[in-house]
């Protein structure tokens, strides 16, 4: 059997949803299949929109509802016939109104918990899956709605909450198998031991898809998107990206980790667990094989697999020759920023410990740089840190690949074909799993940067 996922861009309207219906019924007439949908495409945007005007308390949210209400109707006008619509839009509309009704809650109080936002945004998939469930119903495919709360168990992280496999799995298993027509699984959304909704993070309906496909020993998951596969790098920035038909689960991870926005990188955690395929597939272009991503999976020959890259992000460096053999400096930089919730995306300190370098986004900056004055505000007065510079409209990019583990010259050459270019890198990183240099450069040089590096290292013959 197969897990099919289908994102929000795929179910954007009633021609959208038509076409990916068909695309699962023609898999379904070969083999058993569980289909997960995100919501609508925008939807959960809208949902966190109104849930924000709320709490501000701005009416503007009942306008957000109504606009979501009239989505659905259209959606369901072109889809049902008249006297099949009623029943599907009286379901909608209850869910419409119980939305509404919590946002209002929330308007009184002014304000929305993070548990709240949780609860208003799984409102996208439940609406969707709905209406998919009972469109192949009364198409002729008989199908089961199944909101993933009752067998998703997660811990109350909201917002991005952290799965708890060993509860998951069985309740997945109970729930599906043997059901009665195709399950028409709700993805992102999930819920705690107590039963409180939670979500697993933006783009998360990948990763509920790769959790069923686990629980049920699944032959592969599909996630269907509108691209072909996942590229070498960004096609908007590199002419001649192409499609990796087959990459490891690692190289999926880190390219996922950097930007390559096909996958969410959790969506590889179940998949490495139970050994399954995951398959990325475009529902624009269903006969294209798509990029298979799977444990064995071999790589191309050439010596890195992809490209990613992070934009609008700012380098703080802290620089002085007090920190040198003072053991405790690090901790203290990386706690403060934990704790103004910065997150770093790439760290770098040479061994002569003058400086310490890390790289977060641009808009969580300033804050840092503020963070660190205050933790290090003895350190700067005494001069044991002369400065704490910030660089900002930099990017961050990430050469990766299986293949670069124990090859000598990878640095060598990327380095040099940046150089040629005339290219300034500001910070070099590079793991110890040989998986993934990363390199920051100037936010002006990436597309150069990107085209670059895609030339050395993936279009001229080796
Ligand atoms: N609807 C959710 C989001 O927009 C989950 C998903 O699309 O996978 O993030
Ligand atoms: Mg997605």
């Amino acid at each position: 059997m197969k897990v099919m996922k289908f994102g929000g861009s795929s179910v954007k309207d009633a021609e959208k949803i038509q076409h990916v219906i068909d695309i699962a019924r023609r898999a379904a007439s070969s083999e058993p299949v569980v289909l997960v949908f995100s919501a609508m495409k925008g939807i959960t945007d809208m949902l966190i929109d109104a849930a924000t005007s709320a709490e501000k308390g701005d009416p503007a949210y009942r306008r957000l509802v109504e606009e979501i209400r009239s989505r659905q109707k259209e959606a369901i006008a072109a889809l049902f016939s008249r006297k099949e619509s009623e029943s599907t839009a009286k379901e909608i509309d209850t869910l419409l109104d119980e939305l509404s009704d919590i946002l209002h809650g929330v308007e009184l109080v002014r304000e929305c918990s993070a548990r709240t936002l949780d609860m208003v945004m799984s409102f996208g998939e439940r609406i969707n899956c709905r209406l998919i469930a009972e469109y192949l119903s009364v198409s002729g495919t008989p199908a089961q709605f199944v909101d993933a709360r009752s067998m998703i168990v997660t811990d109350s992280s909201h917002g991005s909450a952290k799965v708890d496999f060993e509860a998951t799995y069985p309740l997945i298993r109970q729930t599906l198998s043997g059901m009665e027509g195709i399950p028409v699984v709700t993805g992102f959304i999930a819920r705690t031991e107590k039963g409180v909704t939670t979500t697993l993070g933006r783009n998360g309906s990948d990763y509920t898809a790769s959790l069923i496909g686990a629980a049920l020993d699944a032959d592969r998951v599909e996630i269907w998107t509108d691209v072909d596969g996942v590229l070498s790098a960004d096609p908007r920035l590199v002419q001649s990206a192409f499609v990796l038909p087959e990459i490891s689960i690692e190289d999926a991870m880190e390219l996922s980790y950097f930007g390559a926005e096909v996958i969410h990188p959790y969506t590889m955690i179940p998949a490495v667990d139970r050994n399954i395929a995951i398959y990325i597939k475009n529902t624009l272009n269903p006969a294209a094989p798509g990029t298979r991503i799977a444990a064995e999976a071999q790589g191309g020959s050439a010596p890195i697999t992809g490209i990613a890259s992070i934009e609008n992000v700012s380098l703080i460096n802290i620089e002085g020759g007090g920190m040198l053999g003072h053991p405790g400096v690090a901790s203290r930089v990386f706690s403060a920023l934990a704790d103004a919730s910065v997150n770093i995306i790439m760290i770098s300190q040479a061994s002569s410990e003058h400086s310490i370098c890390m790289v977060c986004r641009e808009k969580e900056a300033s804050r840092a740089v503020a963070a660190l004055k205050t933790e290090l505000a003895d350190e700067l007065r005494y001069r044991m840190i002369q400065n704490i510079e910030l660089v900002k409209e930099l990017e961050i990019i990430a050469v990766v690949g299986e293949n670069m583990r124990g090859t000598p010259g990878i640095s060598g050459r990327l380095f040099s074909a940046l150089g040629q270019a005339g290219i300034n890198v500001l910070a070099i990183a590079q793991g110890s799993s040989e998986r993934n240099i990363s390199f920051v450069i100037h936010r002006d040089d990436r597309a150069s940067a990107l085209n670059v590096v895609h030339k050395a290292f993936l279009e001229d013959a080796e």
